[in-house]
């Protein structure tokens, strides 16, 4: 039998639901949702859950990562209880849910995120401290701040440590999924949906570019290219730092494939920022504090990227050497936090995606 919590309409109100209670049954957000079809109601299921407090349906869920909030929803929504930002909660509740011994909670509680993110500033300083290679503050000499064994080895294990946690994260929302023989799960299943999903939804994010406001679609799609290949030029690196440590020459391949993507993320991320900063539309009158947090983090680590390859050709050391810190403490903190924080999404949802898939 299902587990009813009567509370949970207010529970999720802290995650960034609006007043869902409101919600009178009436269907206009499923009529207008591109999501919604005959077998599922998308997303009135959902609300429907959250009004009668039906929790583990709702853990168990893959819709709320397919929804991209194009809002359409709640604008039609003669109760106002705002269906897409309840969607948007559920995404938050759910990467709490899923997290390896709780570790989200950390991050999605006001007053523990502030020690989490002091914590986590702190132990970069003094990693920078311990592990700095006496740089010469008369002269940049690119790299020599921290030695490159160090950062070569770290990032290793920092690799492996996300690689662990994300399988395991992915494993319980595959767990609470409770995907059935009748689904049809086998390699063939998995690949062919795979496939679909990979080019149809993650690269082109087809479902996505069915909303009517396209300039976050552009935004969100720019931002995503651009990381895909801020993420190969740094895996290049670490590949050509371990197979051909001797080449300098080689390495201009994935600084340019760096600065090439850092170009469409910063415009990505510099609309959200834009947008959530002046709540330009209304599918950007709340922003929890961790699409904050991670959004600014983002922005500093491209543009402190791009800040060092500037001051590189300068004469203003101090500045350069101040300027590499933050950007490995920005990174570090980016990266370490990832399974944890609103950067999880870009692994739940081409997941929930792929699940979807197998089950449909
Ligand atoms: S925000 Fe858009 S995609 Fe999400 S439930 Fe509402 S109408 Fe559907
Ligand atoms: S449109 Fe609003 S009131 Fe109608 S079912 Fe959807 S959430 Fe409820």
């Amino acid at each position: 039998m299902e587990r009813v919590n009567p509370d949970f309409s207010e529970k999720i109100k802290k995650y960034g639901a609006f007043d869902i209670s409101a919600c009178y049954n009436c269907g206009n957000c499923t009529a207008i949702c591109p999501l919604s079809t005959e077998d599922n109601s998308f997303p009135r299921k959902m609300v429907r859950a959250t009004v009668l407090g039906l929790e583990n349906k709702i853990a168990s869920s893959l819709d709320p990562w397919l929804c991209y909030y194009c809002g359409e929803c709640s604008d039609t929504c003669p109760r106002d209880a705002d269906p897409g930002g309840l969607m948007m909660a559920l995404r938050r509740y759910q990467i709490r849910k899923f997290s390896v011994g709780r570790i989200s909670d950390l991050f999605y509680q006001g007053f523990s995120s502030f020690w989490a993110w002091f914590v986590l500033t702190l132990l970069g300083v003094l990693g920078i401290f311990f592990f700095k290679n006496n740089p010469d503050m008369k002269e940049i000499k690119p790299l020599s701040f921290v030695s490159l064994n160090v950062l070569h080895d770290g990032g290793i294990i920092l690799f492996v440590f996300l690689l662990v946690v994300s399988f395991l994260q992915l494993l319980l929302m595959l767990k609470s999924i409770k995907l059935t023989k009748k689904d049809g799960i086998g390699i063939k299943a998995y690949l062919n949906s795979f496939l679909e999903v990979f080019f149809n939804e993650v690269l082109s994010q087809n479902k996505f570019s069915k909303c009517e406001n396209k300039k976050r679609y552009t935004a969100h799609l720019l931002l995503l290219w651009g990381f895909i290949g801020l993420f190969l030029a740094t895996i290049t690196v670490m590949l050509f730092d371990f197979f051909f440590p001797a080449n300098e020459g080689i390495r201009i391949i994935p600084k340019v494939l760096g600065l090439i993507s850092g170009i469409p993320s910063l415009y990505g991320v510099s609309f959200f920022l834009w947008y959530r900063l002046k709540k330009a539309d209304k599918y950007f009158r709340f922003s929890h504090h961790t699409d904050w947090i991670f959004i600014i983090l983002i922005f500093f680590a491209i543009l402190s990227g791009y800040l060092l390859d500037i001051l590189r050709w300068s004469s203003a050391v101090k500045i350069y050497y101040f300027t590499f810190a933050f950007h490995l403490i920005v990174v570090f903190e980016l990266i370490l936090t990832f399974p944890f924080t609103k950067f999880a999404h870009v692994m739940y949802r081409p997941f929930a995606l792929l699940l979807a898939d197998i089950k449909k």
